[in-house]
């Protein structure tokens, strides 16, 4: 079952993303979430759209629901265009992330506010996002500024989000030296808001300080990194076993595997 982000939070506290584009990062989550007993938010970026068709995604999704018992969330992550998001609705993601952080303060709340009203026709919850991060594959490197928690509230309440994502030591990509979370400016922000905080970037931080930022008001954190590195870690431990004559679908149910595992180490938070 698809269920959207209200709904999981009425059912489980501290919800992870994982970013999904393929059979083997969708299954591999699944899995993990089935064997952790979790529900889970399936992610998919408005940038995997070149690669993977947004009505693949959402047809791959709607027939896991089947296979799988645990209900999960089916979100698209970072989406900058109108159309992405209303395409994404029509094909029935439970939940869209306008991703308005490049823009003027008064256009992303123009725009996030337009999501809002879209996503409450489909019974869609929305993520908006403030505070500029890197690039999500983080190939970019950008000076650190936290999300202001007057503008938080202002932004929470003129566009009538159900999930606010923050820049508060977090980015994407994999961090360069130790990332130092601003546990306080997430919970000052959380106080003014009431709605559930989303940490994007969460590869890389330190269990524990995952833990204390859901304990500050974090409802959700989004996993991509750790997975893409697993992928990988299990085809290349296949393509060396089997150096001479590997075969594609033994590497992919490798990769499988290796992204239930990392997947699993985040369930458990
Ligand atoms: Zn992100």
């Amino acid at each position: 079952m698809i269920i959207n982000l209200n709904e999981a939070f009425k059912r489980q506290s501290n919800l992870v993303a994982f970013n999904f584009f393929n059979i083997e990062t969708i299954s591999g989550i699944l899995d993990a979430a089935q064997e952790k007993d979790r529900i889970v938010i399936l992610s998919f970026g408005e940038s995997y759209m070149e690669h993977t068709p947004i009505e693949v995604a959402a047809a791959m999704a709607s027939e896991y629901s089947k296979l799988y018992k645990k209900p999960f969330v089916l979100h698209l992550d970072h989406a900058t265009r109108m159309e992405t998001v209303e395409k994404a609705l029509h094909l029935g993601f439970s939940s869209v992330m306008f991703d308005g952080s490049k823009l003027t303060l008064e256009e992303n709340i123009f725009n996030t506010t337009m999501a809002v009203q879209h996503a409450k026709r489909f019974g869609a919850t929305v993520e908006g996002e403030l505070g500029y991060l890197n690039n999500e594959d983080g190939s970019d490197e950008i000076e650190l500024v936290y999300t202001s928690v007057k503008d938080s509230l202002r932004f929470v309440s003129e566009t009538g989000v159900d999930a606010l994502a923050v820049a508060v030591g977090n980015a994407h990509g994999i961090y360069k030296s130790k990332p130092s979370i601003n546990v306080d400016r997430i919970k000052e922000i959380h106080a003014s808001v009431g709605v559930p905080l989303v940490l994007h970037g969460s590869s890389g931080i330190p269990m524990e300080v995952l833990a204390q930022s859901f304990e500050a008001g974090v409802g959700k954190i989004n996993v991509n990194t750790e997975l893409a590195l697993a992928g990988c870690r299990g085809t290349r431990e296949y393509m060396d076993s089997f150096g001479e004559n590997p075969r594609f679908e033994n590497a992919m149910r490798m990769a499988r595997v290796e992204i239930k595992k990392a997947a699993m180490e985040f369930l458990d938070l």
